[in-house]
């Protein structure tokens, strides 16, 4: 606890792109940053620089809290923004042995993100020997309809595999953001109570 609110470890897992970032950036602060924005005029350099530092991943991984009452039951969010640092063995099993619960994300436009999503839960799986483990599966950029990789069918059957509820999400529009984030504490609450 920390100034008397129980402490959520989260860690936000998925493929580079997919909208991590995003997604707790809404989560948090009600804000998107779209830097492929084409309206962006004489700035170009910086946001090509921008552009090019996001696509790749080489911001370093992030931490945010939140305070959020869920259930009439205040909680403190404290949650983890990974960023392609996966090779990072170490460094990757410590967040993962951490983590309280997990945000598996892909996005609906991208069929290798989706395949990589339960690539993840296989790794939360070898550093924790145990299969359960409070977990969300988020398809993201549910807005983007017209470049949809992924059905909606695949994604419910992946997460029934996996065990976990499953939302369809749109950073953008901050659609089922909330949802996704309040259903994760839930299950660590459930889970919590079962031991
Ligand atoms: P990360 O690497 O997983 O953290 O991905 P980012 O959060 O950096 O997002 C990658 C790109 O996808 C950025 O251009 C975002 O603006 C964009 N993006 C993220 N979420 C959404 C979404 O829900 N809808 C749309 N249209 N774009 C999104
Ligand atoms: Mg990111």
């Amino acid at each position: 606890t920390r100034g008397g609110l129980r402490v959520y470890k989260i860690v936000i897992l998925g493929d580079g792109g997919v909208g991590k970032s995003a997604v707790t950036l809404q989560f948090v602060s009600h804000s998107f940053l779209d830097y492929h924005d084409p309206t962006i005029g004489k700035q170009w350099n910086f946001y090509a620089f921008l552009f090019f530092a996001l696509k790749v991943d080489i911001f370093p991984e992030d931490s945010y809290q939140q305070q959020a009452v869920i259930d009439g039951e205040a909680a403190l969010l404290d949650i983890l923004d990974t960023a392609g640092q996966v090779e990072f063995t170490a460094m990757r099993d410590q967040y993962m042995r951490c983590g309280e619960g997990f945000i598996i994300c892909y996005s609906v436009t991208d069929r290798h993100s989706f395949q990589e999503a339960s690539e993840y839960r296989k790794l939360i799986a070898r550093v924790r020997l145990t299969e359960d483990i409070p977990l969300v599966l988020i398809a993201n950029k549910l807005d983007l309809q017209s470049q949809r990789k992924v059905t909606t069918e695949e994604g419910k059957n992946l997460a029934s595999q996996l065990g976990c509820p499953f939302y369809e999400t749109s950073a953008a529009l901050r659609h089922y953001i909330d949802d996704a984030f309040h259903t994760l504490i839930r299950e660590i609450r459930r889970k919590e109570a079962q031991r």
